[in-house]
């Protein structure tokens, strides 16, 4: 794409994982963008520690899951507040998740940004917006002298929970402040009597010393008497102090790579977009990092903007349709805020949170219970807000086995493109001719599916779809059942609304 004055379509600040996803997102829809990072460089850290279900599902559905998967491991242990929850009855491919360092992650989707002709700028630091009419004017501060300027359609801050682009923009970030401070640790731990500790529980909070790599140790510490100062740094000698006050031994620990501070504070974006200027992941949304979800959500936040954003800068759909992202996205973050704040009161010290974890954890026994939390946790269970009774509709598509004229295929490969699809199962003329009027965008796919029925977590078994019209990002916006006449006037209805009007005479009905 390209157009006259502007730098890029879209520019993206924050090279973390959900700036990147969006990137790539983006240039797999033909749109221009430019990412500004103010890092010379990545730094190597990682916060996170994996991805769950949902986030495995949407690699696999651009055909990258293959990468991640060579270099993590696919374990069973997602927890909530510490208390173990049993995936495998997930209907998913990838119901477990995927243990692999944030930094490889940022790797692996830097490399295929590269790969899709991303254009990634270090040292550049969002430090001024402007929005017009036409678009946004973003300063840039530089490793050079003189601050640069450059133009944009659309911006989008992926920079963090200490967002500019959001305070610069105006959106408020209300919330509650941390109530507890907790410190890690990359560190040597020579005296730990066992292979690892999660979530011992002591007096004055909890801690945990879990095995990263041979001979290094990650130490978490959470305290609960006092409330660190976000902008004082976290040192070696604290996490000492803290694991010691808890634990009484310090385990040897020595040699820290990397030593930080998290806290308990849950915020999120009053709004995720100011006319061209969105929000998306850590500078949307901060929380407990309980359950590990931060990262999933940035990233499935971009999968959610980056197709729409790209038939708006297009001009196809109208600029209304980037209002869908903040009804989308906002409540599965205030979701995630909430179920957070609950891990956080389950973690606390004290016989009564003894109690009640012992209570809680006895409830996990039961099926449903498990299924609520890990469909919670795994992203599985999201729905987006939708006008029909069908179950799929607003829900991610199950990943099943097809067959075509050409040869056996599956659902999120159809996806690969990152093209919105109509997956026609019983051949309908009726859904042949309207997928014409929008041919340019939508990927008409006729196919069999061998199933009755299809597995949809926090369903159940449903009987299979005759015709599925599915979002780039993997969501149902309408759904067909065999045995009635497809609704052929909500097909066209979903498809105007998600992919903006057919063009000019192609909708005969
Ligand atoms: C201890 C801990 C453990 C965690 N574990 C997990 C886990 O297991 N699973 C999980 O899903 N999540 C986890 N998280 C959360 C996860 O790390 C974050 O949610 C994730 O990093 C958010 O990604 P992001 O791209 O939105 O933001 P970030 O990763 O914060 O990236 C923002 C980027 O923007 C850049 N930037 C900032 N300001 C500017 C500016 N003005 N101009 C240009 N660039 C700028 C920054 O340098 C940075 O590179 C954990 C968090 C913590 C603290």
């Amino acid at each position: 794409m390209g157009h006259a004055g502007m730098d890029a379509d879209v520019v993206i600040a924050g090279a973390g994982p959900t700036g990147l996803m969006l990137a790539c997102e983006l240039r797999l829809a033909g749109v221009d963008v430019l990412v500004v990072e103010r890092l010379p460089e990545r730094t190597g850290e990682s916060r996170a520690g994996g991805m769950h279900s949902r986030t495995l599902e949407v690699l696999d559905q651009r055909g990258v899951l293959d990468r991640f998967l060579a270099v993590g491991e696919l374990t069973p242990v997602a927890h909530f507040s510490g208390l173990w929850l049993d995936l495998d009855g997930f209907e998913s491919r990838y119901p477990h998740p995927l243990m692999l360092p944030q930094s490889a992650i940022e790797r692996l989707l830097e490399e295929w940004a590269a790969e899709l002709g991303v254009r990634l700028r270090w040292s550049a630091e969002v430090s001024g917006i402007r929005q017009d009419g036409t678009g946004v004017e973003v300063e840039l501060s530089t490793a050079e002298a003189a601050p640069a300027t450059v133009r944009a359609r659309y911006l989008v801050g992926c920079d963090g929970g200490r967002s500019t682009v959001r305070k610069l923009s105006g959106i408020g970030f209300p919330g509650t402040p941390a109530t507890m401070t907790a410190l890690l640790g990359d560190v040597e731990l020579p005296g730990l009597p066992e292979e690892y500790i999660f979530m011992r529980r002591c007096p004055g909070g909890h801690f945990s010393a879990i095995a990263l790599e041979p001979g290094w140790h990650r130490v978490f510490t959470s305290e609960y008497d006092h409330v660190a100062d976000r902008d004082e740094p976290a040192t070696f000698e604290q996490l000492r102090e803290s694991l010691i006050r808890l634990a009484g031994t310090d385990y040897g620990m020595h040699n820290p790579k990397w030593i930080s501070r998290f806290g308990d504070a849950a915020r999120q974006a009053s709004q995720y977009r100011a006319g061209r200027v969105l929000l998306a992941g850590d500078a949307a949304h901060i929380h407990y990092p309980a359950g590990g979800q931060g990262l999933n959500i940035g990233v499935q936040d971009a999968v959610n903007l980056g197709w729409k954003l790209a038939l708006v800068a297009r001009g196809q759909a109208p600029e209304s349709l980037l209002d869908s992202y903040h009804a989308e996205r906002h409540p599965v973050a205030e979701r995630v805020l909430h179920n957070t704040r609950a891990q956080a009161a389950l973690a606390r010290p004290g016989t009564q949170t003894d109690a009640l974890r012992e209570l809680f954890g006895s409830l996990l026994v039961f099926d449903d219970v498990n299924q609520l939390l890990g469909g919670m946790i795994t992203g599985l269970d999201i729905r987006y807000p939708v006008d029909s009774d069908h179950p799929l509709v607003g829900r991610r598509v199950p990943d099943v086995d097809l067959k075509t004229p050409d040869g056996d295929t599956w659902v999120y490969a159809l996806l690969h493109p990152a093209h919105p699809v109509l997956l026609d199962l019983r051949g309908s003329v009726e859904v042949a001719a309207v997928a014409d009027a929008w041919a340019d965008r939508v990927d008409l796919v006729e196919a069999r599916s061998e199933d009755d029925h299809w597995p949809v977590p926090a369903v159940g078994e449903i009987p299979a779809p005759a015709a599925l019209l599915i979002r780039p990002d993997g969501h149902v916006a309408w759904a067909a059942t065999i045995g009635s006449a497809p609704d052929t006037s909500g097909l066209r209805g979903a498809l105007a609304t998600w992919f903006g009007p057919a063009p000019r005479g192609r909708d005969i009905a």
